[in-house]
């Protein structure tokens, strides 16, 4: 258990544990993101579902119900900070960084998703991968 994180919403009502190293650790500068980070890019690491565990209120969710692929996002039903991600065909969960309790451990993205939705004063770290839209291989 020597790789645990633990993090949860702003209120507390939410917890969780991660039991695993992140499978990735990236940025997503797509229009929703900004939306839900306020105005800059999200960042999150890719966790296998079984190597996180959580505990607390029950999360709310929302898909938009117009889009056939849309992602599922949770949400803090008291206080409103977004927690994760699923996105149909992902195995991983999408974790947001921000809900770390020691967010140092991220130490910063390996890649960027979604630039072509990025706005012109987003910050892109030298020398890091970057993607039009989602990595091909996902
Ligand atoms: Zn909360
Ligand atoms: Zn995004």
């Amino acid at each position: 258990m020597g790789e645990e994180m633990r993090g949860g919403c702003f209120c507390g009502s939410i917890r969780y544990a991660v039991t695993s190293r992140p499978k990735l650790r990236a940025q997503c500068h797509c229009r929703a993101c900004q939306y839900f980070s306020g105005g800059g890019p999200n960042y999150y690491m890719l966790i296998s579902p079984q190597h996180i565990h959580f505990s607390g209120d029950p999360a709310r969710k929302y898909r938009n119900p117009e889009k056939p692929d849309a992602v599922t996002r949770s949400f803090c039903g008291t206080c409103g900070t977004h927690l994760i991600t699923e996105r149909p065909g992902l195995r991983e969960i999408v974790l947001k960084v921000g809900t770390l309790d020691e967010p140092g451990a991220f130490r910063g993205p390996k890649i960027a998703i979604f630039c072509e939705e990025k706005q012109d004063w987003h910050m892109i770290p030298e020398g890091i991968t970057t993607f039009d839209t989602l990595p091909s291989s996902n």
